[in-house]
C-alpha cells in the first residue's frame, strides 16, 4: 500500500504541476493577433504622448536632439554612461569625415549596491570620483588645445524631463534605483557639483538617454538608422519624429525638421498585454509598483524573477522539488537572467546546467531530467512572450513612422540601432524578437529593415553629441 500511495502522491503531483504550467502557457500566449493590438496600441500611445505631457503612460519626452552625427565632429571628448549595473567612462579623440574615431578608451566599473540606493551625493560623488581617475589617466596621444576645458556627454538612463540640450531634472528612477532626493533635481547640476568636489574641471555639454546616444551612435555609422531601442537591465526606445508631428513643442522648429523622441516605453501599459498573477507580484513588491509594466514584462533585471516566482509556486503547490520548499526559492532576484539564459541554452542530452544551476543558486539536488526540462519550458515561455513583446514594441514605432509599409518604395531602408545585454547575450530572446518583426511585418516589409547590434552605441553616441554640443563650436583651435 505504501507504494501506491506514493505513486498517486506522485501522479497528483505532476497533474498539479502541469496544470500550472498549462496555465501559465495559456496566460502568457502572444498569437500575432494580440501583438498586432500590442503593436497598434503603442502606436496610438506615442500620438497621445506627443500631444501633451501627460497625455499618455508614454512620456515621449523630447530630447532636444535635432541634430544627428554627421561624422564631421572633432575633437577629444569624454562621455559617462550610468544606468544599469555597470556605468562606464570613455574618451575619444574624433578626426572628422575621413578619419572618424581616432582613438578610444573606456573604462567600465560597477556600482556598489549600496550606492543604488543610498544617497544623491554618494551616487555622484563615486561617479564624478572615478571619472577623475579616468581622466587623470589620459596619454599625450589625446589631444585637447591649450585653455579648454574637457567637455562631456552624460548618458543618463532615466526618465529626465529635458529643459535643453545639457540640463534637465530626474522624473523618477527605475530599474534597481532608488535615491531619496534625486527626483526633480536636475541631473547635469549634481554630477558638476560632484566634479567640481573632485576638483574635475569638465563642462557636460549634453545630457542624452542610453537610447539616444544609441541612436546617434548608430547613425555616426550608418544614415539610414531612425531609431533606437535598449534590451537591457531595463528597456527603452527613441526615434526620430518629425518636429511638426509634436503638439506640445513649442519651441522653434529645427532647421532638420527633425527631433529625436525618447519614449520611455518602459512605462508603457495596456490591456492588451498578457499579464499573470507572477507579474503583479512581482509589480507589487518592486521599487516601483504600478511604474514600468512593459519593462517587468521583457528586460533583463526581471526575466530571471518571473521565472523564479513561478519555480516557487510549483514547489508550494506541486512538490516539484520534494516535500519542504527551498528557502532559497524566496529570495527576490537571486535567479539572475543570465543564469536563466545559460538554462535556456542548456544542450546537453541531460540538462547538466541547468541541474547545476539549481543546485547553485537554490541548493536544489537531483532533480530529475523532467524537473529539468520543465524548467527549461518555462524559460521559454518567459522569454519568447517578452521578446515578441518587444518586437511589437518595435513595429508599433515602424507604424507611427509610416515605414511598417512600402509607401516609401522598396528602395528605403529602415535601420534600428539595438543595444543592451539581453539583447547581445540572450540569443532566444534576440532570435525571437527578429523574427516576430518578420512575422508581423511579412517578408517584403520586412526585406527593409534591419536591426543592427550597436555595440556600447550609447557611450560613443553620447561623445558625439557632446562634440556636436560643444562650447568651442566655430571656433578655431587657439
Ligand atoms: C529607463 C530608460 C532607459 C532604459 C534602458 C529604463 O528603465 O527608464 O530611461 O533608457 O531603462 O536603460
Ligand atoms: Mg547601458
Amino acid at each position: 500500500t505504501v507504494v501506491v500511495r506514493r505513486r498517486m502522491r506522485s501522479t497528483g503531483k505532476w497533474a498539479k504541476a502541469a496544470e500550472i504550467v498549462r496555465e501559465l502557457e495559456e496566460q502568457c500566449a502572444t498569437p500575432l493577433g494580440r501583438l498586432r493590438q500590442v503593436a497598434d496600441a503603442m502606436a496610438v500611445e506615442m500620438h497621445a504622448g506627443l500631444a501633451s505631457d501627460g497625455g499618455s503612460k508614454l512620456k515621449m519626452l523630447i530630447s532636444y536632439v535635432d541634430n544627428l552625427p554627421t561624422g564631421n565632429e572633432t575633437g577629444l571628448f569624454y562621455a559617462l554612461d550610468l544606468g544599469g549595473t555597470n556605468f562606464r567612462v570613455l574618451r575619444v579623440q574624433l578626426g572628422g569625415k575621413d578619419k572618424r574615431v581616432i582613438k578610444q578608451e573606456a573604462e567600465e566599473v560597477s556600482i556598489p549596491p549600496h550606492l543604488m540606493v543610498g544617497t544623491s551625493d554618494d551616487l555622484f560623488d563615486f561617479i564624478a570620483a572615478e571619472l577623475a581617475k579616468f581622466v587623470a589617466l589620459e596619454g599625450d596621444n589625446f589631444h585637447l588645445p591649450v585653455d579648454r576645458q574637457r567637455e562631456l556627454g552624460f548618458t543618463f538612463s532615466f526618465p529626465v524631463k529635458q529643459s535643453s540640450i545639457a540640463s534637465g531634472s530626474l522624473i523618477k528612477w527605475t530599474k534597481g534605483f532608488k535615491i531619496d532626493g534625486t527626483v526633480g533635481e536636475d541631473v547635469v547640476a549634481e554630477l558638476t557639483k560632484a566634479m567640481e568636489r573632485q576638483n574635475l574641471d569638465m563642462r557636460v555639454t549634453a545630457l542624452v538617454n542610453d537610447t539616444i546616444g544609441t541612436l546617434a551612435g548608430g547613425r555616426y555609422y550608418d544614415n539610414d538608422v531612425v531609431a533606437a531601442v535598449i534590451l537591457g537591465t531595463g528597456t527603452n526606445a527613441a526615434y526620430v519624429e518629425r518636429a511638426q508631428a509634436i503638439p506640445k513643442w513649442h519651441g522653434l522648429l529645427p532647421k532638420s525638421g527633425d527631433m529625436v523622441i525618447n519614449m520611455e516605453w518602459g512605462n508603457f501599459r495596456s490591456s492588451h498585454l498578457p499579464v499573470t498573477e507572477y507579474d503583479q507580484a512581482l509589480d507589487l513588491e518592486s521599487l516601483n509598483p504600478g511604474e514600468q509594466i512593459f519593462e517587468k514584462l521583457i528586460s533583463g533585471m526581471y526575466l530571471g524573477d518571473i521565472l523564479r516566482r513561478i519555480l516557487l509556486k510549483l514547489a508550494e503547490e506541486a512538490a516539484l522539488f520534494g516535500d519542504t520548499v527551498p528557502p532559497k526559492l524566496k529570495e527576490q532576484f537571486i535567479l539572475r537572467t543570465p543564469v536563466m539564459s545559460a538554462m535556456h541554452h542548456d544542450t546537453t542530452p541531460d540538462l547538466r546546467v541547468v541541474g547545476n544551476k539549481l543546485k547553485e543558486i537554490f541548493d536544489i539536488n537531483n532533480t530529475s531530467l523532467k524537473v529539468r526540462k520543465m524548467v527549461v519550458k518555462l524559460c521559454d515561455i518567459i522569454t519568447k512572450r517578452g521578446a515578441r513583446l518587444a518586437a511589437a514594441g518595435i513595429v508599433g514605432i515602424l507604424k507611427k513612422q509610416g515605414r511598417d509599409t512600402l509607401r516609401y518604395g522598396d528602395k528605403q531602408r529602415t535601420v534600428i540601432a539595438m543595444d543592451g545585454g539581453l539583447f547581445e547575450h540572450y540569443t532566444i530572446f534576440s532570435k525571437t524578437l527578429v523574427r516576430t518583426i518578420e512575422e508581423l511585418l511579412g517578408e517584403e516589409v520586412a526585406s527593409t529593415v534591419f536591426i543592427e547590434h550597436a555595440n556600447d552605441g550609447s557611450g560613443i553616441g553620447a561623445a558625439l553629441l557632446a562634440a556636436s554640443h560643444s562650447q568651442y563650436l566655430g571656433l578655431e583651435e587657439p
